[in-house]
């Protein structure tokens, strides 16, 4: 079942960089060509390519029968970042017994006591030496086992905990790793720390080797359909794997369709920062491969890539906010959308999403074609809301395009809900999009 495949992937992603690991390797097994950044591209019309940026990024295309320029661009847009905690350097702080707690640092808005009292494991990269200085080489990693937890407070201690209990990230939030004795305690710290002597056993590598790392705790819960009836699926990182998945799942299903438009899948990291890294949606990293695209194929025509962009049509897929029953006042009185009503088109008077009538009238059209049901969500008038990937990218590339994601419930918990049949109406919509060219 296509949820099985979901729950699969959202575990096998435990961060960024897995998320991208991950896309790069369905992609490799459906036939794309990794495309070196630093290489002369060669392009064939209906050709499979993709480009991975800061292993945390990744833009996959398949090239239209016809040139870029002519047809332009189908394109679906994702972030591959969820809020989580990342290990500074130095992370062991060392209390009585022997107990080490990491220091973490705080990544995205994260709803922070849902991250006490659960296992957690750490994943990421770490950087080894390479062939000179300036190409160190990367090591993804995984623990794939329950290194740490970060204990809350008993409540004997807190009385009031229920009444509210604000959180400090220094102070409240730092995973306990274990307890050593003084001498294995001493022995981790000079080969550089517990944190570098766990990944390096992992690796099978010596910690000294370590020179640095970007690694971050997750919840190790798998990923699980719930509900009377299997209705939901709970896992931590829905928001917005699940539509960079559901992106990557229509462009496998379509990819044996000729098609004269190009379809791209764009998974942008740091959308969670506010995307403005070089492998964010703020980036040029899209419209230089844009560009790229119509340099090879119409070489002679000056005016290809901006041809190319006015004919082109964004999807940007980040997830909403599901009508919650127990917080009616929270949402719009006639605008809410709840789990299992289909996909989402989100809109805002202020322009936080990029949809205007236009391009929702091409996405409701794409659901009537897909014979999928449609929802809209619009911020209760006394909430400002959040913004996602559309907006920021056009001020890259001046495309069309809409805002949209299923809804689901505890945006930014460590563990999300959403709705098993909106995750396979979306797949639908973005298979009408990629597959009808
Ligand atoms: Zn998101």
């Amino acid at each position: 079942m296509a949820i099985d495949r979901l729950l699969r992937w959202l575990d096998a992603s435990s961060c960024n960089f897995m998320a991208v690991d991950t896309i790069r390797r369905e992609l490799d097994n459906a036939g794309f060509t990794a495309l070196d950044p630093c290489a002369d591209w060669q392009l064939e019309p209906g050709g499979r390519y993709y480009m991975v940026r800061n292993d945390s990024a990744v833009m996959a295309w398949i090239c239209g029968t016809a040139p870029l320029a002519e047809t332009g661009a189908r394109i679906i847009a994702a972030h591959s970042d969820s809020p989580c905690f990342k290990i500074k350097p130095n992370a062991e702080i060392i209390g009585d017994g022997g107990v080490v707690c990491l220091n973490v640092e705080k990544y995205g808005g994260g709803i922070m006591y849902t991250w006490f009292d659960r296992p957690l494991s750490i994943s990421g990269r770490v950087m080894t030496a390479g062939s000179d200085p300036l190409n160190p080489r990367t090591h993804l990693v995984d623990l794939r086992r329950p290194v740490a937890v970060i204990p809350h407070l008993a409540i004997h201690f807190n009385r009031g905990v229920n009444e509210g209990n604000p959180l400090s990230v220094q102070k409240d939030m730092k995973p306990v790793v274990g307890y050593y004795t003084p001498d294995k305690l001493r022995e981790l710290m000079l080969r550089g720390g517990v944190v570098r002597c766990m990944v390096a056993e992992h690796l099978g590598i010596q910690p000294e080797e370590v020179l640095d790392y970007e690694l971050c705790l997750y919840p190790c819960e798998p990923a699980a359909v719930c509900g009377a009836s299997g209705e939901y699926f709970q896992s931590a990182r829905i928001d917005d794997l699940s539509m960079a998945f559901g992106a990557l799942e229509a462009m496998l299903a379509t990819a044996d369709t000729p098609c004269a438009a190009t379809r791209i899948m764009a998974i942008f990291d740091n959308e969670e920062t506010g995307s403005g890294t070089r492998q964010g949606a703020a980036s040029p990293v899209l419209r230089d491969i844009m560009e790229r695209i119509t340099a090879v194929e119409t070489p002679d025509d000056r005016q290809s890539v901006y041809k190319a962009i006015a004919r082109s049509f964004l999807i940007s897929a980040d997830d909403a906010h599901a009508w919650h029953p127990n917080y009616n006042e929270k949402y719009d009185p006639t605008n809410h959308p709840v789990i299992g009503g289909g996909p989402v088109v989100k809109i805002n008077a202020n322009c936080k999403y990029m949809t205007d009538a236009r391009s929702a009238a091409v996405f409701r059209s794409l659901c009537a074609k897909a014979g999928v049901n449609c929802q809209v969500f619009v911020n209760h008038g006394d909430v400002a809301g959040g913004s996602t990937l559309g907006n920021i990218l056009t001020s890259q590339l001046d495309v069309a395009g809409v805002d949209v994601g299923n809804a689901i419930w505890a945006m930014h918990s460590a563990r999300e809900t959403a709705g098993v049949s909106d995750q396979a109406d979306a797949v639908r919509v973005f298979k009408t999009f990629y597959g009808d060219c």
